[in-house]
């Protein structure tokens, strides 16, 4: 449960995040990552330290940006995001899998994930959220998925258990960005069902040999 996150967001898409310019979707899928990861958090906050020291600088803005670079200051200090107020169906004395603010969308922690099976060894759920799509899947132990490339980014965040890919392996907290050049195949790890959240801002094309029929069946 405490595995320190060995796999991150690009500083890009920090920059982007602290900027406020990502869209709800990939936004959520990054979040979810910060809850987890008390060094990206760290990078986030200085970032938007930065940008609100950028803005008192700058005339027009000043009355307004020391408020705002005051708020981030005093953010520095506050409580990580990982201890946000835990709300909904929680079991007291149990660190819940899903952390805030994914655990508000879904209406509670893992259980309540209504999740549908879409080929066999995968199920899927998807979270209703703007800016594309964003599902949670849950690929059962030892379990490859299909290999696939897509025409868009796809950010994939482990949950619970793990995979492995041509680009290493991943465990709880570990985000993993997909390039759309590239054709992969995350297999889970033997230990457990692996319960992860993806973002894919184009929908998913499948490439294996066996599989191309299978893509009328896949929802994005
Ligand atoms: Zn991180």
């Amino acid at each position: 449960m405490n595995h320190a996150p060995h796999h991150h967001p690009g500083t890009d898409l920090l920059l982007a995040y602290a900027a406020g310019t990502l869209a709800e979707a990939p936004g959520l899928v990054v979040a979810t990552h910060l809850a987890l990861c008390p060094r990206c958090r760290a990078e986030v906050a200085g970032m938007e330290a930065i940008g609100g020291a950028l803005l008192s600088e700058s005339d027009a803005a000043t009355s307004v940006s020391a408020g705002l670079l005051s708020d981030v200051l005093a953010r520095l200090d506050g409580p990580p995001l990982a201890e946000a107020p835990r709300r909904r169906q929680v079991t007291p004395g149990r660190t819940p899998v899903l952390p805030e603010p994914l655990r508000s969308y879904i209406g509670g922690d893992i259980e309540q994930i209504r999740w549908r099976r879409t080929i066999p060894g995968l199920h899927e759920a998807d979270v209703a959220c703007s800016g594309g799509s964003v599902r949670m899947m849950r690929i059962r132990s030892g379990m490859g998925m299909p290999q696939h490339t897509h025409r868009g980014d796809e950010f994939t965040l482990v949950l619970q258990g793990g995979f492995t890919d041509a680009s290493g392996h991943f465990l709880r907290g570990d985000f993993a960005a997909t390039d759309p050049a590239v054709d992969h195949r995350p297999i889970a790890d033997e230990d457990g069902d692996c319960i992860c959240i993806a973002f894919t801002d184009a929908p998913l094309r499948l490439t294996g040999r066996f599989m191309r029929w299978l893509n009328p069946l896949m929802r994005t």
